[in-house]
């Protein structure tokens, strides 16, 4: 959900990574829909992803040993450290300065897997797909996927839920790398990985998605239609939908 607050002279936009990455990499109308409460039934093939991605959190517990992660182990940007899965928030805040209110965006999420490697920032997220074959000719991955990646890369991180900064922490580094990998929903073996490091194309691909979601948000733009029908067919919001093509 998507939710508005005026405190003073500030606007507070919140929302979930993933229902900013839906909007802005999928279809912007659904943010009207989103701030109104609308919630659409979770589909078949969610439900299925997130029995997919409980089944890998507990297979790590049982299975791999991860040394435990200190407070000097984090500031010590030459120590490679990985994070138990599930196991690291992220908030992301960025403020706007309109003509008509000065906005704070902030962004909510739960990262698959964190780590850093020889001084990379590593964001790993799983996407459990039935025909992970689909994939195979793309050559770069849906939006919506790279700008929820892009977001946890560029947030402050906590282990426990809850936008509290006293329990922030930063991951210093060297380079910043997303990987997000497609995994088959059966065996949850990985079938095919974009990876990139984050460049300026990309830092700047999610700060204009950011100002843009935030102006949709607030009503001083309007949200861009994509006319895509087999889109809006495959959307979860068609049934509350007033622009379903
Ligand atoms: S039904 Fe179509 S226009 Fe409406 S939110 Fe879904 S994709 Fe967007």
């Amino acid at each position: 959900m998507i939710k508005i607050e005026r405190e003073k002279d500030i606007t507070f936009v919140s929302s979930s990574v993933t229902d900013f990455a839906d909007s802005m990499g999928y279809c912007e109308y659904k943010i009207p829909l989103s701030i109104k409460g609308v919630k659409p039934r979770p589909t078949q093939s969610l439900i299925l992803g997130t029995k997919a991605h409980h089944a890998e959190e507990k297979y790590e517990q049982e299975h791999v040993e991860l040394e435990p992660v200190t407070v000097e182990a984090i500031e010590d940007e030459q120590v490679d450290i990985e994070f138990a899965r599930e196991n690291v928030y992220s908030t992301l805040s960025m403020p706007f300065e309109f003509q008509t209110e000065n906005v704070l965006v902030t962004l909510s999420g739960r990262i698959d897997k964190i780590m850093r490697v020889e001084g990379t920032l590593v964001v790993q997220d799983d996407k459990f797909v039935g025909r992970p074959q689909i994939y195979e000719q793309k050559t770069q991955p849906y939006p919506s996927h790279l700008l929820q990646v892009l977001a946890y890369l560029n947030s402050v991180y906590s282990g426990k839920r809850g936008n509290n900064p006293e329990h922030w922490f930063d991951l210093p580094h060297t380079k910043k790398k997303w990987e997000l990998r497609i995994c088959d929903r059966k065996t949850r073996e990985p079938y095919k990985i974009f990876s990139e490091y984050q460049d300026a194309f990309s830092l700047h691909y999610l700060h204009s998605s950011l100002e843009k979601f935030t102006t949709i948000a607030l009503d001083i733009s309007e949200p861009e239609h994509h006319n895509s029908q087999s889109k809006c067919n495959a959307c979860n919001f068609k049934s509350f939908c007033e622009f379903k093509i």
